[in-house]
């Protein structure tokens, strides 16, 4: 799930300076769950605009507002939405996008949420970053604990000098990490994979953007093009 965090207000005003009428998207799937994009925040920010002389002229909540298909079915059926001077989108950056992709480019896509994290979902309210999505997946040594994102030094072959009785000496609330991984695969029989080397991230593997063409023009699957299947 992506974690999203509220910009500060004044920020959304600012960049609708000149705009009077606005229509708003939220998102019901992450942003719902992080209650920043749900239905009491898309309220919350009707009122918000509305108190200070803005025209709310509409909103939608799709499942998913980083799915294109979801975002095109609103503007094809909602025509207050082309008729808006800017659109506020309460969901992620992959939201914001998808929606000024939609939107005719006169259109301003104005983004009311920061984007901070890929989480694991502990239970409804506590989220925590597992994984950094860096491309190149050490888990399989790592008894399912990810060095590259919860050591705070980002370490890949064992702990730092400064765990004091099993804590991280950077983030001092959290276990180190590395113990965690040492405990876990001691429990497994496996410690032997902490003597398994892991060589530096190679950042090639995540240049931006990325993008996964399994369908469609590209792919290597459509008629004429690309490498297919034997
Ligand atoms: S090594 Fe860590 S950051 Fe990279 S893909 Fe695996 S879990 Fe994600
Ligand atoms: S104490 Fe452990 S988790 Fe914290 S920085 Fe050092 S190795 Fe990383």
């Amino acid at each position: 799930m992506i974690i999203t965090k509220k910009k500060d207000l004044k920020d959304i005003l600012a960049a609708l300076e000149g705009k009077k009428t606005v229509y708003l998207f939220g998102c019901d799937s992450c942003a719902e769950q992080c209650a920043t994009g749900g239905e009491k925040e898309i309220k919350e920010m009707t009122a918000a605009l509305t108190e200070r002389g803005f025209e709310v002229v509409g909103s939608s909540i799709p499942e998913e507002t980083c799915y294109r298909q979801l975002v095109l079915k609103d503007y094809k059926h909602k025509k207050e939405i082309e008729s808006a001077d800017a659109v506020v989108v309460l969901a992620c950056g992959a939201g914001v996008r998808t929606v000024a992709d939609v939107a005719k480019e006169s259109q301003p896509v104005i983004p009311a949420l920061d984007s901070t994290f890929l989480a694991t979902v502990e239970r409804v309210g506590r989220f925590f970053e597992g994984c950094a999505l860096c491309g190149e997946c050490v888990l399989i040594d790592t008894a399912g604990i990810c060095p590259h994102t919860e050591c705070p030094k980002g370490l890949l072959n064992g702990p730092c000098g400064g765990v004091a009785d099993g804590m991280c000496e950077v983030d001092v609330t959290s276990p180190c990490a590395w113990v965690r991984i040492y405990n876990r695969l001691k429990e497994q029989g496996r410690l032997h994979l902490m003597k398994r080397r892991k060589p530096p991230k190679d950042n090639s593997v995540g240049v931006r953007p990325r993008k996964t063409l399994l369908r469609g023009e590209g792919s290597g699957h459509e008629a004429g093009h690309g490498r297919k299947k034997q």
